[in-house]
């Protein structure tokens, strides 16, 4: 089987893709079942199934299985709708229903990846925590559903504002940590407080004649080589706690 692979922009090769016979293909989907057994990974066994899909492509159809060649379109498209549903099921457990932002597994996933990236790449990940101000005060005046929308409205305006590359996870109740993968300090600073601005306007409250703004208070930290998760998000943490202490609507960079 022929198959066009596109090595670079201008680069156009055929390359041969991979036959394998049904007896190999037996044993290599037996070994890779007992592989999926085992792991407890979404990203694992999409992973697998992908091998395996390629695999069942180049599945070479010899006389004596011709038949069987119905059966093998059949397998191909019952192991995608198996990657599909994964898919989905994945999304499920790692999103925040409510506000549409990861929750804090999805959280996890992503950054174990942006730092295994960040780390092999010799780049920076930068790590925002961000909580909202007088939230409580919020709900109190203006009531919960209020309050969730206002949440809702805040991821909405991450996503726009930030790249598609970056990642908006909901930490806790009314706070939120951003991934931000290659930057300076000083780009993250600007991002956040692009982010400070932009919610800022789309937030404008009349509350007993006075025009009052939602507002958030943030550390920034920049992840160093090989450093954990709740290491960065903890100085991350520390830098907030100053943004609060030191009047609330502040964005502050964190220590190293
Ligand atoms: P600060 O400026 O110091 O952060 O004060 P705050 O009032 O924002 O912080 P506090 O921790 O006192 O209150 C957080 C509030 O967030 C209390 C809680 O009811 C509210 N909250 C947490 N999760 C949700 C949610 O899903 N929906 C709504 N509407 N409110 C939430
Ligand atoms: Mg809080
Ligand atoms: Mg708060």
């Amino acid at each position: 089987m022929l198959r066009l692979v596109k090595s670079s922009p201008d680069v156009i090769k055929i390359e041969q893709e991979p036959m394998i016979d049904s007896g190999n293909y037996y044993k290599q989907v037996e070994r890779y079942a007992e592989q999926i057994r085992k792991t407890s990974s979404a990203d694992e066994i999409i992973r697998i199934l992908d091998i395996v899909l390629s695999m069942t492509k180049g599945l070479k159809l010899s006389d004596e299985i011709f038949t069987a060649q119905e059966q093998v379109k059949c397998a191909e498209q019952k192991i995608k709708s198996l990657k599909n549903e994964l898919e989905q099921l994945r999304e499920l457990v790692q999103i925040d229903q409510m506000t549409g932002a990861f929750n804090r597994r999805g959280l996890d996933d992503i950054f174990k990846r942006e730092a295994a990236r960040a780390d092999r790449n010799a780049q920076s990940l930068g790590v925002v925590l961000i909580d909202l101000d007088n939230f409580k005060q919020i709900n109190d005046t203006l009531g919960h559903s209020y309050g969730d929308n206002i949440l809702i409205n805040l991821v909405t305006i991450a996503k726009k504002t930030l790249r598609p590359s970056d990642t908006v996870a909901r930490f806790g109740g009314e706070e939120f940590v951003i991934l931000l993968p290659d930057v300076e300090l000083e780009d993250a600073l600007t991002i956040v407080h692009r982010l400070q601005n932009n919610l800022i306007k789309n937030s404008l409250l009349q509350i007993d004649e006075r025009s009052i703004s939602i507002t958030f208070s943030a550390g920034v930290a920049l992840r160093s080589f090989g450093e954990h998760q709740h290491s960065v998000i903890n100085r991350a943490d520390r830098a907030l706690y100053q943004a609060k202490r030191t009047g609330k609507n502040r964005i502050i960079p964190a220590l190293i």
